[in-house]
């Protein structure tokens, strides 16, 4: 037979994009628009529908960035459209391409009740099936003009991301707006040809089936009558219904469609866009849900669910019909689909503590799976979270993203830190936003690298980043392809149906040990350092808050802020959401979060310095100092007060002949040469040098930082190939403080002032950076003479370690790298800590040096880079980091110092000293949480992990009268299969393996 396959398939797209797909709507009149713009921010939707609008037509210009329009639409059903079934099709202007990224609308009744939302894939509104003919038609659309920031020509700057630099031009065109018949016999014939013609471009050329679909295919386009494809359109479809009914093979790959909208918290909109994204998305899926009897939505980030909640109570009330039903899912269980590299470790915990905690108060449901099909890669400390929080299944597909190396499975079991191993699955269609298409179904059966051994994945379905949802279409397509020879079969079904399934068919999947590096955003560590800095700051605030609460309560009656904590808690981890925390958001966001996090740090100081007063006693005699890190220091006790002991004297500052300073305080000597480097820093108890002969450490380096895509998200590693060091100084001069040097340089139009001071052992560096560059990137770089192939970098609740080299391509493409409040490199017995008040990216890299042929391992931290998408002035201005170098630090100390970093004493007028609440009589022990239970039973609630990487046998003794202990999970429940240790005088012995985390409640 003559081969005539591109003339069919050819014939398949002319015939259904000129005449089919017209024909879904064979008939329409249009509708009466009337529109009134919002002065402003969004209104109430009384507001919007009590307003006076005028006439605008179809083809007319509106809607100014970011404002609001409320259109009118008014029309009366054709008589003879009797017996019908008629929508009202509403196009707002879209670019069918990008739902979720540009304008948007919510549909009303008259009564203020929501319809359902419209996007480009969406912008129909059932009027009724079948009409009687003549109803009145009358609708109100509240419509957002969000312009596009992600352009066909992505990445280019653009003012448009904040409404005080985005001006006042009309962003989009009106376009349909009509009343239609609606042919669903042509709509389902479109569906047929759109699966058919989909899965037959994925078959092989040279099997039956393919030959078989094409000519199914031929024969339907046979029977439609081109000048009446309604009348014919049965005809079509029959001649189709063989090939749709042929059955799957046996061995066919399963996917489980989970109905789903990825819904960014905030990106290329501010958070309060998508509070109405959220009702939009949420709108349509309950009315999807009522139509399709098999359709399963499922929907993460609690704080989104509560957002409906408060702003729209009317679709809160479908959604709770809906989640009663089980086809509503929540899912994910955190507060956010949250970054995990850069959150502490008391903040990834309390992520799912108030996630999970919504979905059980709201629901009695508590989901055991993970949701974060979106997140920057995967802290190794997160699988010890995930159990301990009473989950243990994890969904993610962003790790596809990857730029090297693939990533050898899609179902396994991910190890953290600590040993513990959650089940993981990796959705081999490698997208979120599934749409059904027959490419990304074949995709996700071909790709699946588990064949042989287990047969499932799972499949996000529907339009996302934006919101928008799953279609009708999506699920139409979804039941053709239900039972499809040739196809990978398509089912609905939660995420809980689907681990399920996965699970049991692979009781032994391979394991992954470690973090889930990204290859892919490493800029996310450094860009919008202000939103960093204040997430660091809250989260360092916030413990202060609970402990001086908790032990205030306890010892003083203090009224323990639950209320107050628990809303702060929620807008620290909202920012914490996967485009906030890592800089990758527009203008607005940043500019509005810098704000949130002052209003935070004020109210969290509020609290803190009300429950130390209500400690500290008679303010008039004397000053205590209040120690919230969890080792003690300067004599005072880890989470107690003391008066204040003498300050030790700060280090000399010496003249050094051949220019420069030497700060010595007789356990450290720092040697600053003439150019404001520091070219020794001498261990004077190790007798041991730390910085690498001949390369001066404190040097700022700066590299053009231009990514081939993702501006503020990605940075090459090509960036490396250029550097400048900042090696000239305008001033090198004793500081103002005693015993501190002071080094100004300026480069670009940008000035940078360093303090350098010396105290017990500890070489402090505070640099200010007054940051006015295009595209660079800047590091602090600390040659060490030391040899090692790994460093640790803190991460939650322990450490992980990275190689120090390159020998592999996984190793080369983690150059650039996450830390909390260190990094530290060690020979045995001796190391170096680099220590952070607020910086997370870092690299770290060894060379071998001409003159003695030591390694020198240049730790390299990132402080500013200079981004123009989305944000064009990504971190312009001043900018202040705290860096402490800390020689022979072992990794202990290096935790010590990290805590003491990030929580500074803090002096207050008093004299009654405060014991702590609670004390572990092992230094390896560290306590991240002392607090009142969230139940407000007044239990105190103490949570500790092993933080070096070994064993650890402790005594917790508590401050006050317990009558008892239960170990719990993180959501403070006792933990049924845990055995209670001993409570005895107060105290209970511990021990811990390595990084284990535990969570002690005492009752009093
Ligand atoms: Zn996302």
């Amino acid at each position: 037979m003559h081969d005539d396959r591109q003339l069919v398939e050819a014939r398949l797209k002319r015939v259904l994009d000129e005449r089919i797909r017209p024909a879904v709507y064979p008939a329409s009149v249009p509708l009466d628009v009337a529109v009134w713009h919002a002065p402003g921010e969004p209104v109430p939707v009384a507001e919007g529908l009590a307003a006076s609008p005028t006439p605008i037509r179809v083809g007319d210009e509106w809607g100014a960035p970011w404002g609001t329009s409320w259109f009118t639409v008014t029309g009366t059903v054709p008589a003879d459209w009797a017996g019908r079934t008629v929508e009202a099709v509403l196009d707002l202007g879209f670019d069918e391409n990008m739902p979720g990224f540009q304008c948007e609308g919510l549909v009303y009744r008259p009564d203020g009740s929501p319809v359902k939302g419209l996007n480009p894939r969406n912008q129909w509104v059932r009027v009724g099936a079948p009409v009687e003919g003549g109803e009145e038609v009358r609708l109100h659309v509240e419509a957002a003009s969000n312009p596009v920031i992600l352009d066909y020509h992505p990445f280019l700057p653009t003012k448009l991301g904040d409404r005080e630099t985005a001006g006042s031009k009309p962003q989009y065109r009106l376009a349909r707006m009509d009343l239609a018949i609606f042919d669903e016999t042509v709509w389902q014939l479109v569906i047929d040809l759109e699966v058919l013609g989909e899965l037959m471009a994925e078959l092989p050329a040279d099997g039956a089936r393919r030959w078989e679909l094409l000519r199914a295919v031929e024969r339907a386009l046979d029977r439609i009558d081109l000048q009446d494809v309604n009348a014919t359109a049965a005809a079509a479809r029959a001649e189709l219904a063989g090939v749709l009914a042929t059955p799957a093979a046996p061995s066919a790959h399963r996917i489980s469609a989970v109905g789903h909208a990825h819904i960014d918290s905030a990106w290329l909109w501010p958070l309060r866009e998508t509070v109405r994204k959220v009702a939009r998305t949420t709108s349509n899926m309950t009315a999807l849900l009522e139509e399709e009897p098999e359709f399963v939505f499922a929907m993460s980030q609690a704080q989104q669910w509560a957002w409906l909640k408060e702003h729209r109570p009317e679709v809160w009330s479908r959604v709770v019909k809906a989640v009663a039903e089980g086809r509503f899912v929540p899912t994910g269980g955190m507060w956010v689909e949250s970054d995990t590299n850069m959150p502490g470790s008391e903040a990834m915990a309390r992520q799912f503590v108030h996630g999970k905690r919504f979905f059980l108060d709201e629901f009695g449901v508590e989901n055991q799976e993970v949701w974060l099909p979106d997140t920057f890669g995967f802290a190794a400390g997160l699988p010890q979270i995930i159990k301990a929080a009473g989950s243990k299944w994890l969904l993610t597909q962003k790790i596809s993203w990857s730029q090297v190396n693939t990533f050898p499975h899609h179902t396994f079991l991910w190890e953290g830190i600590d040993g513990t191993r959650i089940f993981t699955h990796f959705p081999p269609v490698d997208t979120y936003n599934c749409s059904m298409k027959g490419s990304e179904i074949a995709h996700a059966a071909r790709n699946f690298r588990d064949k042989g051994v287990a047969r499932h994945s799972l499949a996000p379905t529907g339009w996302g980043d934006g919101g928008g949802g799953t279609t009708r279409e999506m699920v139409a397509k979804a039941a053709r392809m239900r039972d499809l020879e040739g196809s990978a079969t398509v089912t609905w079904e939660t995420p809980a149906q689907f681990f399920a399934k996965a699970e049991a068919e692979y009781p032994a999947p391979p394991v992954w040990v470690g973090e889930l590096y990204l290859e892919l955003h490493r800029a996310t560590l450094t860009s919008q350092v202000r939103t960093k800095q204040g997430n660091r700051r809250s989260e360092s605030l916030l413990r202060e808050a609970e402990l001086w609460a908790a032990t205030a309560s306890v010892r003083a009656g203090f009224d323990y802020p639950h209320e107050r904590l628990d809303r702060i808690w929620k807008t620290v981890l909202l920012h914490q959401f996967h485009d906030i925390l890592p800089g990758s958001s527009i203008a607005w966001v940043h500019r509005e979060a810098e704000k949130t996090y002052a209003a935070v740090a004020a109210e969290l100081n509020e609290i803190i310095d009300g429950a130390q007063q209500s400690l500290a006693g008679d303010p008039a005699s004397g000053e205590l100092v209040f120690n919230a890190a969890p080792h003690a220091r300067n004599g005072v006790p880890a989470g107690g007060a003391a008066t204040v002991p003498a300050p030790s004297p700060a280090a000399a500052v010496r003249t050094r002949g051949e220019g420069g300073y030497v700060l010595d305080d007789g356990l450290l000597r720092v040697v600053i040469d003439g150019r404001g480097l520091v070219v020794s820093a001498y261990d004077l108890r190790a007798e041991r040098e730390a910085v690498a002969p001949g390369q001066p450490a404190n040097l700022l380096q700066i590299h053009p930082d231009f990514p081939n895509m993702w501006d503020a998200w990605d940075v090459d590693q090509f960036y490396r190939n250029t550097v400048t060091d900042l090696v000239d100084a305008d001033e090198v001069a004793p500081g103002e403080a005693p015993g501190s040097v002071r080094v100004v340089r300026s480069f670009g139009a940008s000035r940078v002032t360093q303090v350098l001071t010396v105290e017990a052992g500890r070489l402090d560096i505070r640099t200010e950076v007054d940051w006015h560059e295009t595209e660079k990137f800047l590091k602090l770089a600390f040659p060490l003479d030391v040899h090692a192939d790994r460093y640790a970098a803190e991460s939650q609740y322990g450490h992980a370690f990275r190689a120090t080299h390159t020998n592999t391509s996984w190793e080369a493409a983690k150059f650039e790298a996450c830390n909390h409040k260190f990094v530290h490199v060690e020979e045995p017995g001796w190391g170096v800590a680099l220590v952070t008040d607020s910086t997370y990216g870092h690299d770290v890299t060894r060379t071998v040096r001409a003159c003695d042929s030591g390694t020198t391992t240049t730790l390299r931290v990132s402080l500013l880079r200079a981004p123009r998408f989305p944000d064009p002035e990504t971190d312009q201005g001043l900018h202040r980091f705290r860096h402490v170098l800390v020689p022979g630090a072992a990794i202990g100390d290096a935790v010590r110092e990290g805590w003491f970093v990030n929580l500074p004493e803090r002096r207050v007028p008093g004299d009654a000293e405060v014991a702590p609440l609670v004390t572990v009589d092992d230094d390896a022990v560290v306590v991240t949480a002392v607090k009142l239970a969230d139940d407000g039973s007044g239990d105190v609630v103490v949570r500790f992990h092993e933080s070096r990487g070994g064993r650890a046998r402790a005594r917790v003794s508590t401050g006050f009268a317990a009558t008892g202990v239960a170990v719990t999970d993180l959501l403070e429940r006792p933990l049924a299969d845990a055995v209670a240790p001993e409570l005895a005088d107060g105290s209970v012995a511990v021990s811990l393996r390595p990084f284990e985390l535990v969570t002690l409640r005492f009752s009093r």
